[in-house]
């Protein structure tokens, strides 16, 4: 950390809401009543919220401005006009299609481009994406690198996509390679991006197959930042130069605004192909409404308008992405085994290594996230995957300051230099399609 970069917020606040004090008799309540699931404690009980980054950031006094800027105007309100003019001189695309969030712009996506036997190429599809390819007829196939697959390696760029199995994949299916899609950064593989040279030759398959290439840009902002600052030849540049190259290779993104563009709710489909964009407006109208509003409010556009260019700004990601950094570097130090490197967003806790004396059976990954909770009521949340059991610390942005993730990691290492002693958990009552989110648990009884 050199003095020209500070190690404190870059901004200043104006509006504060309280956090949920909870004693631990309270906390032990609180979870018996929530079936030992998270997702089902009141966020009142909660007194830092790492559960997720998605829509649960700060926004800026400019977009709080915009808000009252909004047309609220049925058809052709001047926030649209005002979202497409940003999302367009972002990513170059042509038609750009508001929805109300990420999984809403997959799924007008998947309807245009789907037809049952059509496949689905990505360094790593994130469930949303999954879900919505599925209901479309198209099998999603990920194809990270291997460095992806060691949560101990610290390569720079572990959410590239595997470009021999890419090219191979893409040969194999013939016309049944329905897209190629790069997530950036690689939300499910731990939140890792990709490199500009990564998706520079993905866009050479892309285009010598004749395969669409998309971006995932939930998080555009911060692999931007990431090629800026790990990969040479880019140092120089700003992030909003960076982001536009990367957009340069794609012939259309969708994004969930609810990450990095600040915003409560919003997301969008942008395309250049006539016939798709064509279609999924023609979805649009069952699903999300008019193609001029998409299921938002037009104060929503409006402030995500303002949100897109703010992600990009240099003093913003460079603290950002220090934060997260140093947040790691604690837990680290504290001896709790974290997946390298730390992501952009999240810090990922390895719970089969913290954990060994639980069997997959006993859900480590959901186990220790109770136990946090319990400890000193931060919220993360829990993924598992054959051969994962991760926990993830998923920071808001601008939402908490250095002394907050500072106390949520002394919580954590609390739990981890007894972590011999956590129990694990065993399902009580899992409903079929929504398991993680609503399922009922109980702690094991010791043998
Ligand atoms: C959150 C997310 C989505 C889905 O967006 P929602 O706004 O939650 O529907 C899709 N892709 C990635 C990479 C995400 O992180």
């Amino acid at each position: 950390m050199s003095p020209s970069e500070p190690a404190f917020e870059p901004y200043r606040i104006k509006a504060v809401e309280p956090l949920g004090f909870t004693t631990r008799a309270e906390r032990e309540a609180v979870l018996r009543e929530a079936g030992w699931n998270l997702f089902r404690v009141p966020a009142d009980k909660v007194l830092i919220d790492l559960l997720t980054d998605s829509g649960t950031s700060a926004m800026s006094a400019e977009m709080w401005a915009a808000l009252m800027r909004g047309d609220e105007s049925y058809a052709g309100a001047r926030s649209f006009y005002a979202l497409e003019r940003a999302v367009r001189s972002l990513t170059g695309l042509r038609h750009v299609l508001p929805a109300h969030q990420g999984r809403a712009a997959e799924r007008l996506l998947f309807k245009a481009a789907g037809a049952p036997g059509k496949v689905s190429l990505s360094n790593s599809h994130f469930d949303t994406t999954r879900a919505a390819a599925a209901a479309f007829g198209v099998e999603a196939v990920d194809l990270p690198v291997p460095e992806n697959l060691d949560p101990s390696l610290a390569a720079p760029f572990k959410g590239d996509i595997d470009l021999r199995a890419l090219e191979a994949k893409v040969r194999e299916l013939g016309p049944r390679a329905a897209l190629i899609v790069m997530t950036l950064t690689n939300n499910s593989a731990g939140g890792q991006p990709a490199s500009m040279a990564n998706l520079r030759a993905a866009r050479e398959v892309s285009r010598h197959y004749k395969v669409p290439l998309f971006l995932d840009a939930s998080r555009f902002a911060e692999n931007a930042w990431f090629v800026k600052t790990r990969e040479s030849g880019h140092a120089g540049r700003t992030p909003a130069d960076v982001a536009r190259e990367m957009f340069s290779y794609c012939d259309g993104a969708w994004m969930s605004a609810k990450k990095d563009a600040f915003v409560s709710i919003g997301g969008f489909l942008a395309l250049n192909d006539d016939a798709w964009a064509a279609k999924a407006k023609e979805e649009m109208i069952g699903t999300e409404g008019f193609p001029t509003y998409g299921g938002l409010a037009g104060r929503d556009l409006e402030a995500l308008a303002v949100g897109l260019e703010e992600c990009l700004d240099e003093r913003w990601l460079s603290y950002r992405i220090a934060s997260v950094e140093r947040f790691a570097a604690l837990l680290r130090r504290a001896g709790v085994p974290i997946v390298e490197p730390p992501g952009g967003h999240a810090v990922f806790v390895d719970a089969g290594r913290l954990l060994k004396h639980l069997s997959v059976d006993s859900r480590p990954a959901l186990a220790l996230a109770a136990e946090i909770y319990l400890e000193g009521g931060v919220r993360a949340a829990s993924f598992s995957s054959p051969g994962r059991e991760w926990v993830r610390l998923t920071v808001p942005r601008r939402a908490y300051s250095e002394s907050h993730l500072a106390h949520a990691a002394a919580v954590v290492a609390a739990v981890a230099a007894r972590g011999a002693s956590v129990r694990g958990l065993r399902a009580f009552d899992v409903p079929a399609g929504a398991g993680r989110l609503l399922a009922t648990l109980e702690p094991e009884v010791a043998a």
